[in-house]
Parts: structure tokens; C-alpha cells; sequence
């Protein structure tokens, strides 16, 4: 059987709001609360890990791994198809045993998060712990265990210095949350990545960019690998129903963000079926904000596919909207925006047009009851 590559397996890490260790967001493995950054030298070079790439390595999934194999049997990308298309592909002749082997980590301090997104839950954000018991009792299959975790991490600058200094071979650092731009730890990294002339280091930092945020423009003129990903999902009142914040106050800070560092800043839409109508308004929006400040935005992600909650997926959508989608992605890639890549566009077309509309009757009801809740909340 061939083997079965997967770049997170073998050269990156993940931290997840919980503090757990683990090899990547899609893998079930988790490991021990994280106190100090030296745990990662020993969870990396431990035998969990070692028993994921030697089964991978044969060709077999190991259980930790099944929402990959789940999702590529599906024909959805997976996390493993994800990272390997845009991480190095080998490792060489260095040696998995230290911790300088180590290229890429994804982090997110805790579950601290000023917004309550209607696909998100309290695993990934704080605020919605007050939905929890409204969404189990509406009965639609949704269950979130214990949700009274928000564990911070606390990093100092002098951490992350050490870690840094062991960590020689990192390339990528993505910082995700919760929301990442309101934790200390996170300005601490960015210190110390300034004092130590680590701009080797591509960090990467997913926002939802409604804080008030000035001084993160500040790190964006010292460090010349550090993005900004920002995620908006749709413009006016679909933004403001799927986010619960205004939309007023995203456009003025992207703006910001946008005349002041274009050329790293992107924008994340996740697609599900309450804004992929949306998605031909969004683009012109996008590219009205660049004629209005005189800057380029560096790209826009359309990869990311709602599946949880599965009745959110935009491949849960009536017949006559599957149409309509068809002939709007058609309408966007004859558009030919600099700042999408074609491929995104045909990708999400195949998926919504080769989805079997049975998904759209299973999950009508829950759908329904489900917006019916988050209608009466966002109007209160
Ligand atoms: S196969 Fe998937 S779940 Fe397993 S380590 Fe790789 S990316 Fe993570």
C-alpha cells in the first residue's frame, strides 16, 4: 500500500484553545495542558507522534487521523490535502529527534473571543458559552461537553525567547484563536521575534478585526513575514447576522488595515449556506474598498467550507439555489479579481453542484429551528 504523506504528521504542531497538544486542528490526538513551551520538544519527538507517521507511513490512518480520511473520502479538502499543497513537501536529512526540526506551529492561547460567530462554539469562543443550553435544547444535534474551560496560556517574552532560540528550524508560526489580537501572550511572541531578528519566521495571524487594533500595524512595519488574515464572510446585514457585530466597524479597521499594509493582509470568507449567495456582493465589495483606499488586498480564501454544524454547510441549499450559485461563480471568474485564484472558485462550484440535494431535506428542519434562535438573539 502506498504511503501516505502528511506534512503536520512529520514537522508542525498544533496548540489548541484548550491548551491541548496536537499535531494538527483535524486530529482527534490531544495531549496534555501545555505550561510551558518546552513540553512541545517531548510531545513532538514522543511515541504518539512517531506511532502517527509510521502507520501513515504504511499506508494505513491512524484513528487519530479518520476526519481526514472522512473528509477525503467525501471529496472535501482535508486538513492533510490543505497543508501539504502549501508547506514544504519533505523533510531531508535532518533528524525528527530535537525540537530544531520542528518548521511550523499553530497556536491559539485559549477561547477568548469577543464575538459569537453562528458556526462557531465554545471550544473556540468564550462568548458562546451563553448559547450552549438554548442550542442543546433546540434538539438539533449539536453537543459541546464541558464549556466552562477558557484556559489562557500565558507566554512571557523570555518564553517565547527560549523557545525560539531551541526552535531554529521554525518557518511558520499561524496564530489563531479564540481571537488572537486580545491576548498578552501574542504581543509577547511578536517582541520576541523582534528582539531576536527572527523575520525567517512567517507568522500568520487570523482575526476577525474588531478590536481596536493600531498597534498590530506597528508589528506589520517591524517584521516583514507577519500577515494578517481576516475573516469577513459577507457584507451589511448577512455579515452582521452571521458575526453579531456591525458591519460598519469591520469595514473601518479592514480599511485601515488595508491602506496601511495591503500587501499582507487577505481575507478569509468561510462559505456556508446563509452567505454563499452573498459571495458576488462580497467580492465587489472587496474590490470597491481597494479603488477607495489605492491598495491591493493580497488574496482572498475560499477554501474554507462549513461542516459543523453540518445544516450550515452551503452544500445544504434548495435546488433553485444551486443555480443561482452556479451562475454567480461563473459571473465572479469572468470577472477575472486579482485577488482570487480561479481554482478556489471551480473547487467550490464542483462541490455545491455535485451535492445531493437529500443533504438540503435532512437538514431543513434543524436549519430552520436553529435560525429561528439566532434570530431572536442578534435582535435582542
Ligand atoms: S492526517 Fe490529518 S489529522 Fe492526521 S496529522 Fe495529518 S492533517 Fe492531522
Amino acid at each position: 500500500m502506498n504511503s501516505i504523506y502528511c506534512y503536520d504528521s512529520e514537522l508542525a504542531l498544533s496548540i489548541s484553545p484548550k491548551g491541548f497538544l496536537t499535531p494538527c486542528c483535524a486530529s482527534s490526538l490531544r495531549k496534555e495542558v501545555v505550561n510551558e513551551l518546552a513540553d512541545l520538544s517531548d510531545f513532538y519527538n514522543g511515541s504518539e507522534m512517531k506511532n502517527i507517521r509510521e502507520t501513515l507511513a504504511r499506508g494505513e490512518w491512524p484513528n487519530s487521523c479518520l476526519a481526514c480520511k472522512s473528509r477525503e473520502r467525501k471529496g472535501v479538502l482535508s486538513r492533510r490535502q490543505k497543508s501539504n499543497k502549501t508547506n514544504l513537501k519533505k523533510i531531508d536529512s535532518y533528524s525528527l529527534e530535537t525540537i530544531a526540526s520542528l518548521e511550523k506551529i499553530d497556536i491559539a492561547f485559549s477561547n477568548k473571543c469577543n464575538m459569537d460567530c453562528v458556526f462557531c462554539s465554545p471550544e473556540f469562543s468564550s462568548m458562546w458559552k451563553k448559547h450552549v443550553k438554548s442550542v442543546q435544547d433546540l434538539d438539533v444535534g449539536l453537543r459541546f461537553g464541558k464549556t466552562d474551560s477558557s484556559t489562557s496560556m500565558d507566554f512571557s517574552k523570555e518564553d517565547w525567547i527560549s523557545f525560539l532560540v531551541e526552535a531554529s528550524g521554525l518557518k511558520k508560526i499561524d496564530v489563531k484563536g479564540g481571537e488572537p489580537t486580545i491576548e498578552e501572550s501574542f504581543i509577547n511572541l511578536l517582541e520576541a521575534v523582534v528582539e531576536l531578528s527572527r523575520f525567517d519566521i512567517h507568522i500568520n495571524v487570523n482575526t476577525n478585526g474588531i478590536g481596536k487594533n493600531d498597534k498590530f500595524i506597528k508589528y506589520v512595519k517591524l517584521i516583514p513575514n507577519l500577515n494578517y488574515c481576516f475573516s469577513i464572510d459577507g457584507i451589511g446585514k448577512t455579515y452582521e447576522f452571521i458575526r453579531g457585530q456591525k458591519f460598519s466597524l469591520i469595514e473601518e479597521n479592514f480599511k485601515k488595515y488595508l491602506a496601511h499594509c495591503s500587501e499582507r493582509v487577505t481575507v478569509n470568507f468561510t462559505s456556508c449556506n446563509l452567505n454563499i449567495l452573498g459571495l458576488e456582493d462580497f467580492v465587489g465589495w472587496l474590490s470597491s474598498l481597494e479603488l477607495f483606499v489605492g491598495k491591493r488586498l493580497a488574496y482572498l480564501d475560499l477554501r474554507q467550507i462549513v461542516d459543523h454544524p453540518d445544516f450550515l454547510s452551503p452544500l445544504v441549499i434548495s435546488e433553485g439555489e444551486v443555480l443561482q450559485a452556479k451562475n454567480m461563480l461563473l459571473r465572479i471568474a469572468k470577472k477575472n479579481y486579482h485577488f482570487i485564484k480561479k481554482n478556489e472558485l471551480y473547487d467550490l462550484n464542483n462541490l455545491i453542484v455535485n451535492s445531493s440535494r437529500d443533504e438540503y431535506y435532512k437538514h431543513k428542519d434543524s436549519l430552520e429551528k436553529y435560525l429561528s434562535y439566532f434570530k431572536q438573539v442578534r435582535m435582542t
